[in-house]
């Protein structure tokens, strides 16, 4: 049957935004319900050359979901879930969100598997995750999610449909050379030199993701849908640990808590899977949204601290945890705390009440930019997302402080401080200071790829950080990227202008 494409009317308003509020606008709209139907959508596109934006869940931040004229197609109807054949993986349609992933996986395994990246929103879709690479928290303790990817079925620009599973595909060096047969019609002849740049060995979601002697299947991924649709994801699942705890630190000074976690990394055995950042801007927006709420938030955060770390704790048993405990009970009191400020959570309810306390951070964000939106329509999200080698990190973090201060910007930082990952956001009242904030951000993009960094560890690039993923690798290494995208996507139609210009600039 040939799929319905819509025109795009206010009733699809909804699909011209993603979490970074930046507002786009379209012609068209599809809900293909498979690959096939996506195909045919894609073939109709490319003979009219027509630019396709590919939407999951809309939770991205990058703007990489924002259409900027032509088609959107919505992948919400591709919900398909199942066991995968060995026991150990799960297979999912494009728009299955992670919670639900998560839940079937708890009832398939009885509780004892799970996927580990964890991307704090919940409903990313399979494969929102799969084309940011989505990270999270728990990276630290299990790397993002390209390692939990076993195989995709993707839909080429032409329509060609490919089952790419891990361990299969190959480039020699920096040269693929293969033929994969498609699942409808004739192989696809991959004939390309890879981009000659270096990816950086921290957490990384800029640009392709390139190495020598590369699995074709980890191009895709991280690559933002400009390669192809990813119609389908196996993932693979892995044992949970037996036990893991909360335990949030509070500390009086700022500092003290990048002194904790610093001391926490240098010990070998700490079983910590996530460690998790708020500086005093953060913790001060939790405490408004508190006193908004009126004590109808499952958490409570305490007042007059200036940083907290949350982490994870993963151990065999309650004796085991208990020496856990204690061993970073006394890290706290060394980096000047007091272990009597600490929450611990043993399990259910309150261990669920301190994710809800991480999440509501970028949450709040979001939520005071949307505030602001209503005002100052110019404004989106000013987020950063860079990466740093870990023995960077401190003089990284003292550089945001004092360049924003001495700016007079009002901000908040929080995040995956165990991958040496900050997320800095300025909330910005006016379009003055969202443009000082804006190049502020790009001197740190030089200054954190000069050392070793990446400037989007998890979110991508989209169309928001094209500027920056340029000062990382310069015009040299975004035309090698342009160039390699012309050999999937020889039209430019597939995600046209995320992670670069299509036309060059
Ligand atoms: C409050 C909040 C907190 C967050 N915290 C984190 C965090 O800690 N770590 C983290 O990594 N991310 C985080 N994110 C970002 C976001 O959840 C992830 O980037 C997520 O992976 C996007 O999934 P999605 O389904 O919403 O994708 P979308 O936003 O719909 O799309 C994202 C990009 O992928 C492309 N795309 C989506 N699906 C497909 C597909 N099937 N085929 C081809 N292209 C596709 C889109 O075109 C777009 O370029 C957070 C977001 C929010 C709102």
């Amino acid at each position: 049957m040939a799929i319905r494409i819509l025109p795009f009317t206010n009733e699809y308003e909804l699909h011209l935004m993603d979490e970074s509020k930046k507002i786009g606008y379209a012609d068209r709209i599809a809900f293909p319900r498979n690959a096939e139907e996506i195909a045919q959508i894609l073939r109709i596109c490319s003979l009219e050359e027509s630019p396709v934006t590919v939407q999951g869940s809309r939770t991205g931040v990058g703007g990489g979901a924002v259409p900027f004229g032509g088609m959107v197609i919505s992948l919400e109807k591709m919900k398909n879930l199942r066991a995968g054949s060995s026991g150990d993986s799960v297979i999912a349609g494009a728009a299955v969100p992670l919670e639900e992933i998560n839940r079937f996986v708890r009832k398939m395994s009885k509780g004892t598997l799970f996927l580990p990246p964890d991307p704090t929103e919940t409903t990313a879709s399979a494969g929102g995750v799969v084309c940011c690479n989505s990270s999270g928290a728990r990276t630290y303790g299990y790397g993002p999610m390209r390692g939990f990817v076993r195989r995709i079925r993707v839909v080429l620009a032409d329509g060609k449909i490919l089952d790419i599973p891990r361990g299969r595909y190959f480039a020699e060096g920096r040269r693929f050379s293969l033929t994969i047969p498609a699942l409808n019609g004739e192989p696809f002849r991959l004939e390309t030199e890879l981009p000659s740049y270096t990816v950086p060995e921290v957490k990384n979601a800029a640009g392709y993701w390139i190495r020598e002697n590369m699995d074709l299947i980890d191009l895709f991924i991280g690559a933002e849908g400009t390669l192809g649709v990813i119609a389908e994801a196996e993932f693979s699942v892995v044992e949970k640990p037996p036990m893991v705890w909360g335990l949030i630190a509070f500390f009086p000074e700022e500092d003290q808590g990048v002194v904790f976690t610093e001391a926490l990394k240098a010990i070998d055995d700490h079983g910590c899977i996530s460690m998790e950042y708020f500086d005093r801007g953060s913790l001060g927006l939790l405490l408004e949204k508190q006193s908004e709420m009126k004590g109808r938030l499952s958490w409570h955060v305490p007042e007059g601290f200036s940083e907290a770390v949350f982490l994870e704790v993963a151990a065999e048993d309650k004796e085991h945890m208990a020496e856990r405990i204690h061993v970073i009970e006394q890290e706290i009191l060394h980096a000047g705390g007091d272990p009597g400020d600490a929450w611990v959570a043993a399990s259910g309810l309150s261990f669920h009440s301190f994710k809800e306390l991480r999440h509501a951070t970028p949450e709040a964000v979001n939520a005071r930019i949307a505030e602001i939106k209503k005002v100052q329509r110019e404004i989106t999200k000013l987020g950063s997302d860079m990466s740093v080698p870990a023995d960077k990190l401190p003089r990284t973090l003292r550089m945001y402080r004092e360049d924003l201060r001495k700016a007079g910007l009002d901000f908040v930082i929080f995040g995956h401080i165990g991958n040496s990952h900050l997320h800095v956001n300025v909330i910005s009242r006016n379009k003055e200071e969202y443009d000082l904030g804006k190049s502020i951000y790009a001197g740190w993009a030089k200054t954190v790829s000069e050392m070793g960094g990446s400037v989007s560890a998890e979110h991508g690039v989209g169309k928001l950080k094209r500027e920056f993923l340029r000062i990382m690798y310069g015009d040299d290494g975004v035309s090698e990227m342009r160039e390699l995208k012309k050999v999937f996507d020889p039209k430019g139609i597939l995600g046209r202008d995320n992670i670069f210009l299509w036309k060059n600039d």
